[in-house]
């Protein structure tokens, strides 16, 4: 399904870097980020590859995905993955190419459609399938993709990872985002087009448990030791958070309401942290509405990474413990009173699930907006002042090196800074908005006009500048284009006070709240000189910069 999108320009490549992961775990500690697989690429212009992975190119835009049927064995003695994905889509154009991408480790053992074999041609990770006649516009058409092979485990979180548990089962799971999911299955491989639903049929030996997304619709004991596990997702899905989760799971249900919710653990972990999800939906739908994915309900998955977003089945590995990986994430004392992972990962199911970005390059719609949820998640169990402190803890988390938005089309992950600094971002939006009740009623109308959609960040602006009725346009740009955060310079002279914006962006003006707390002054000010008397000393006037992520320098 191809929803909302801008056709845009490759903007100029500057420095970015691929980090392979969803999660903040990237940047659990100097150890754990240094020993994340980086590849960086400084100045230079796209590779040959990043193109045909990143770009939205003419055999990619020519037709619209509508369903996937992934249907796989898997043997862990082998370490062995076979079978089909059935790709179903519709022509947006006449065309006789269509470009779909499976990762050089993996066979291709043929492409049909119906009884007819189809030549293709591997480029890269990138596969071209050529058809004998030209494909019609508006005409749907099915091909089964087969492959086979060992996938790579690659990545902080494994990419596809043949492992065992303490007790020496086999555990089997998945962790693709960034590197994509081609690396373990056939699929066109971008953030643009989402499939609308999709089946996902996972043959393993009898005496395993597999958890994939989507809602559990039954399984087949195939008469040959092998059991085939059978998943149908009603709703589009990311690519990348497709997955399988293969191991000696127990499982237990619990209800929210109409909402199933369902729990799979090792034995002896079963149970233990669990109960923390009810109160995170609660809080979610409370600012949003509904969890985005009711009618494949609400799974957490034990995996032994730290966890990821993978849609409705939500990965979980952070020790059962509160705080994230059993420390204290934003170091203001909050986040010990919660599982970490419980709530940014499930966090992920409103903003990176339901609401996409369609360019890796504006993932700080997943990620800063997940960032923010925290500290909803906080202002919801906990009140306003804790959500406060808890956001501003993330300050010195901030790198400030380049801009959270980073070049389109090149498959490109954006810096660290998306999460920490576009949740602060967010939270000084709230203060420009300066008025709870519209400020609540606003994200849920976004949420709810861009659900199920893939949008880019002037999607979100244009909607922001529709319903306040202000133009947010150069706020965006200074916060997310440019790397610098705006710095309010204040000039003291008898009794007066100067201020004035310095920033990137030439249109910037943002109204602040200064003076002294608990009797703050609004001023609107612009990147031009103003001056205004006050009674404070320079030392007494004080810049609200909780609430608003500034810099100030007085003078
Ligand atoms: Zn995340």
């Amino acid at each position: 399904m191809i929803r909302t999108w801008h056709k845009r320009l490759l903007s100029t490549i500057a420095a970015f870097l691929i980090v392979p992961s969803c999660l903040a775990a990237q940047t659990s500690s100097a150890t754990s980020q240094a020993s994340a697989p980086v590849q960086r690429s400084h100045g230079g212009e796209p590779t040959h590859a990043q193109l045909l992975r990143g770009a939205w190119g003419p055999y990619r835009s020519n037709n619209d995905l509508l369903f996937y049927h992934l249907d796989i064995r898997i043997d862990p003695e082998k370490k062995f993955v076979s079978g089909k994905n059935t790709i179903r889509f519709k022509m947006l154009k006449d065309d006789s190419r269509i470009q779909l991408d499976l990762h050089d480790a993996l066979n291709i053992d043929k492409i049909l459609l119906g009884q007819t074999p189809l030549h293709y041609e591997r480029d890269s990770g990138a596969v071209f399938v050529d058809f004998p006649q030209p494909l019609l516009a508006n005409h749907t058409y099915s091909i089964d993709f087969y492959y086979s092979g060992t996938p790579i485990q690659t990545g902080r979180f494994g990419g596809f990872t043949f492992g065992k548990d303490p007790s020496g089962h086999p555990w089997i799971y998945t962790a693709c985002e960034g590197i994509g999911a081609s690396i373990w299955w056939p699929n066109k491989d971008q953030w643009h087009d989402e499939v609308e639903n999709m089946q996902i049929s996972v043959a393993i030996p009898n005496d395993l448990v597999d958890v994939s997304n989507g809602k559990f619709m039954g399984k087949k004991d195939l008469g040959d030791g092998y059991t085939r596990w059978d998943w149908f997702v009603h709703y589009p899905i990311n690519n990348y958070d497709v997955s399988v989760n293969i191991g000696n799971y127990q499982h237990f249900s619990d209800r929210l309401g109409h909402l199933p919710l369902d729990f799979y653990a090792l034995p002896e972990d079963l149970e233990k942290q669990f109960t923390q999800a009810k109160g995170m939906l609660q809080a979610f739908q409370h600012y949003f509405g509904e969890y985005p994915f009711a009618k494949d309900g609400y799974k957490l998955v034990e995996v032994p990474y730290s966890g990821m977003e993978h849609q409705s089945a939500v990965t979980y590995g952070n020790h059962f413990a509160n705080g994230y990986l059993e420390r204290d994430w934003t170091g203001v004392g909050i986040s010990p009173r919660f599982d970490f992972i419980i709530i940014h990962e499930s966090g992920h199911e409103w903003f990176g699930n339901s609401v996409s970005a369609a360019d890796p390059s504006d993932m700080w719609i997943h990620e800063g907006w997940t960032t923010y949820l925290e500290g909803l998640y906080v202002e919801y169990m906990y009140g306003h002042d804790d959500a406060i402190k808890y956001l501003n803890g993330y300050k010195p988390k901030v790198k400030g090196e380049e801009p959270i938005i980073t070049a389109h089309g090149i498959n490109g992950e954006p810096p660290i800074d998306q999460y920490f600094k576009g949740a602060l971002f967010i939270n000084t939006l709230r203060s420009i908005v300066n008025d709870d009740k519209r400020w609540w009623k606003l994200l849920h109308d976004l949420y709810q006009h861009f659900k199920y959609q893939n949008i880019m960040t002037e999607d979100m602006v244009a909607f922001f500048n529709q319903q306040t009725g202000m133009n947010l346009t150069p706020i965006f740009n200074q916060y997310l284009r440019h790397t610098a955060i705006p710095t309010l310079e204040l000039k003291f002279d008898n009794g007066a006070v100067s201020y004035r914006w310095k920033v990137d962006e030439p249109d910037f003006q943002m109204p602040v709240r200064v003076g002294k707390k608990d009797n703050w002054q609004i001023i609107h000010a612009t990147t031009d000189w103003q001056t205004m008397k006050t009674p404070l000393t320079k030392e007494d006037f004080d810049v609200a910069t909780d609430l608003y992520y500034v810099n100030v320098t007085k003078e």
